[in-house]
């Protein structure tokens, strides 16, 4: 089983890993495929006149500022726009794909914050009407039922907190729930970058593998929005996950590259304590 997560990112190439993924499937692999979307939201946002707010938390980490009607707009730009160009794009390619939010059969289940810390204008202040949360279940029955009937499921957020309704969920973590809850051999996580670099300013500097203990080291050269990505490749892991591989997204047949050796490799032992890179 193989779980590919499509960054959202300005140039990931959708046409690209659709073409990959139907190449894949062709050779028979078995596969789900998630997908963000945060870059397009922002852009349909603005196109709507609701540009979109950040958060800064007390430890300086930025989140989207998620009231009901960007919440909307999340879904719009995810489940409206993004997943529906996948599916047809791969259907075309002969590939059965099902496109699903994490609403639809309850595929992912959060819990919603029910409060934020952030600080606005240098004062710290308890926000409370973000629609942001942290996943807690996928409903692996489901995924199997159509893996097994022979669909690909292509999946996006928003994930759905059955009392509170839809939440926005940070899509690696989806990835990494899904690959754990499939019992996936590998979760490829593709995005703009060549994989993890020791100075995100130079793209030479790429970490090709992270084996015994690398992890922690990792984690200090993540900055912003890579560090969900490291957050999410441990949560597979140490939920049993072969391998994780994060890709560039940005070229020619890029999952098939990530799984022959290009990109970062983390394998099991990269989360266990007190190695080195
Ligand atoms: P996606 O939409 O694919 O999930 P993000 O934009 O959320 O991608 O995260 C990828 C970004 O992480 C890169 O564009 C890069 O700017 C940033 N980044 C931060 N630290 C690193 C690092 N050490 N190596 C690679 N990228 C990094």
């Amino acid at each position: 089983m193989l779980v590919v997560k499509c960054g959202g990112a300005a140039g990931v190439d959708r046409e690209s890993v659709a073409t990959d993924v139907a190449a894949l499937v062709v050779d028979g692999q078995r596969l789900a495929l998630v997908h963000g979307g945060s870059d397009e939201a922002s852009r349909l946002g603005e196109r709507l006149g609701l540009a979109q707010r950040f958060l800064t938390s007390e430890g300086g980490v930025r989140s989207r500022y998620t009231d009901a009607e960007t919440i909307d707009v999340l879904t719009m730009a995810m489940a409206g726009h993004i997943n529906p160009g996948l599916v047809s794009r791969l259907q075309g390619l002969g590939v059965a794909a099902l496109g699903l939010s994490g609403l639809d059969g309850c595929l992912i289940r959060a819990r919603r914050k029910a409060a934020l810390r952030a600080v606005i204008d240098g004062r710290v202040r308890i926000v409370r009407d973000d629609r942001s949360g942290v996943v807690t279940d996928v409903n692996s029955e489901l995924l199997t039922l159509l893996l097994d009937a022979g669909y690909l499921p292509v999946i996006s957020g928003p994930a759905l907190d059955p009392t509170e309704g839809p939440v926005n969920v940070d899509a690696d973590g989806v990835a990494a729930l899904v690959a754990v809850s499939l019992r996936a051999e590998t979760l490829v996580i593709l995005t703009n970058t060549p994989g993890l670099l020791r100075d995100p300013a130079d793209p030479r500097s790429l970490v090709r593998e992270v084996g015994p203990g690398g992890m922690e080291e990792c984690k200090s050269l993540a900055q912003g929005r890579m560090k969900p990505k490291l957050a999410a490749a441990i949560k597979a892991l140490e939920g049993g996950v072969g391998r994780v591989i994060l890709g560039d997204g940005r070229q020619d047949s890029p999952i098939r590259r990530a799984l022959a050796g290009e990109g970062t490799l983390f394998l099991p032992a990269a989360i266990e304590k007190g190695g080195v890179a």
